[in-house]
């Protein structure tokens, strides 16, 4: 079958300023001259974060604040655009224009004292809106032909504000009406990631980090070729390299293993990246944007294993909720009474394991924990424990060797380990321990099982041991 584009996500610090943009024109051009190329870009960096601090100041009645935050929004997205822009006069008009709006928005809030998660996201979009039109003008200024694509009539969503999902029927028409006519002429469509809007024009946002999910939804509806991640680190690493001092490159994962991962916390994807690169078999690497000669991380169906466990990952700020029967043990019913109780919550559980009396799951949304307990209780005996840290070591590899994930906990056995579940797709390991230890717990294992001294599956217990 004949493959489309290849989409290039840029995050934030890849646009985080001049420097960062020209690097980024340059990686665009070099996909440009191998064939159709299609750009997604983030906010620059911090951006939404100072556009959601600024709809939090302005709810809390902070009209003050919003002046000196329009002014420097205004003052780093002109700078940018004079360097970068073909045509900077323009850019920054169409910027100024832009800001004005937010500015009226913010007073808005500012006035009613209240920002709904609609109002949020309508707020935390200018971000995008605001880098994919510098970065649209300084593909021009690179010598590319570019064309600015507005997101929110590409990506179609239901509206779940703050995390809306997309519509996949509605979002390929889109992106046929709207992006392949640009492609068809030869030129590079640049859109904003993140951001959406419902059918009726209503503007969402995918959730924070949603620019690699957005990438990956218009690479799906474009049949792409390649979905790129471009970043701040050199790919998938063995572990979260702000925790890990010695992490290094993973160069392949399959899609199931690159899903658990960045579930589990792996920021550098956002975890529903792969579901629509899953639907059609595309290709997703992950790479360095600071660098031109590299492979990155390369994320395909099917496992190729080249190591016992390809990498960890660490999920922080989690709640353990231990529920055990009031009436029988474990009278049948019972565990389809406590899901349906997270489902009535729509709260996700990460982990769960049961034993003859209880069960005990994870969730990482606390915001309807109350409620959930209140309805737990009415049948079970609850309770909660808060700062958990749920520890997942993924790999294929896992499925191979049976004696891998008894050589994991073993190496864990200083860390008290609160849960402990291997699921049917034996893929990962996941134990649930104390916040205060999960740094430790991680550092440890990734010594045990990615030290550099480490490369046999065979290697004793005792390895790595600090
Ligand atoms: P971007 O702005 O490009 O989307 P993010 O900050 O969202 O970048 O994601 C990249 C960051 O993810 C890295 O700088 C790193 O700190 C963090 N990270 C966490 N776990 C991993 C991992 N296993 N491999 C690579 N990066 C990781
Ligand atoms: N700018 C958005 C955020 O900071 C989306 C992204 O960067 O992927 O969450
Ligand atoms: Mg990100």
């Amino acid at each position: 079958m004949a493959r489309g584009p290849v989409v290039l996500k840029f995050g934030g610090t890849s646009v985080g300023d001049a420097d960062a943009i020209r690097r980024l024109v340059r990686h665009v051009a070099a996909a440009a001259q191998r064939g159709a190329a299609v750009v997604v870009v983030s906010a620059l960096s911090g951006v939404t974060d100072r556009l959601l601090q600024l709809a939090a100041g302005a709810s809390a009645g902070d009209d003050a604040a919003i002046a000196a935050g329009i002014e420097e929004l205004r003052e780093r997205h002109a700078r940018a655009a004079a360097e970068v822009a073909a045509d900077p006069a323009d850019v920054i008009a169409t910027t100024a224009r832009d800001l004005e709006e937010l500015r009226n928005l913010l007073h808005a809030v500012a006035t009613l004292k209240d920002a709904s998660p609609r109002t949020r996201d309508a707020i935390a979009a200018y971000g995008e809106l605001l880098s994919s039109r510098i970065v649209r003008s300084a593909c021009v200024a690179g010598g590319l032909k570019a064309s600015w694509v507005d997101a929110r009539r590409v990506v179609v969503t239901d509206d779940s504000f703050g995390a809306a999902l997309p519509l996949t029927d509605r979002t390929e028409a889109a992106v046929a009406e709207h992006v392949a006519p640009v492609l068809a002429r030869g030129e590079v469509p640049v859109l904003g990631g993140y951001i959406g809007a419902t059918a009726d024009g209503v503007t969402t946002t995918l959730g924070r980090g949603g620019s690699d999910y957005s990438a990956a939804i218009v690479g799906a509806a474009l049949n792409a070729s390649e979905i790129q991640i471009w970043t701040d680190v050199d790919g998938m690493m063995t572990a979260d390299p702000r925790v890990v001092p010695a992490t290094h490159v993973v160069p392949r994962l399959s899609f199931e293993e690159a899903s658990e991962l960045a579930y589990f916390g792996a920021k550098v994807l956002h975890p529903s990246t792969i579901l629509p690169a899953i639907a059609k078999a595309i290709p997703v690497r992950i790479l360095n944007s600071r660098r031109f000669e590299q492979s990155g991380t390369l994320i395909t169906a099917g496992s190729q294993v080249d190591a016992p466990l390809a990498a960890l990952a660490c999920k922080r700020h989690v709640t353990v909720i231990d529920i055990t029967s009031t009436r029988m043990l474990m009278a049948h019913g019972f565990l389809r009474r406590v899901f349906e109780v997270f489902e009535r919550c729509r709260t996700p559980i990460d982990v769960v394991s049961t034993s003859e009396v209880s069960i005990s799951v994870t969730i990482d949304d606390n915001r309807r924990l109350d409620e959930i307990i209140a309805e737990l209780s009415a049948f079970a005996e609850v309770r909660v424990e808060s700062e958990m840290a749920i520890l997942c070591a993924v790999g294929d590899g896992l499925r191979q060797d049976p004696r891998l994930a008894s050589r994991i906990l073993g190496s864990l056995e200083q860390f008290p380990l609160r849960m402990v579940s291997q699921a049917a797709s034996r893929r990962n390991v996941t134990v649930v321990l104390h916040e205060a230890s999960a740094a430790a717990a991680m550092v440890h294992l990734h010594r045990t099982f990615f030290g550099r001294e480490v490369d046999t599956p065979a290697v004793p217990l005792s390895v790595g041991a600090s």
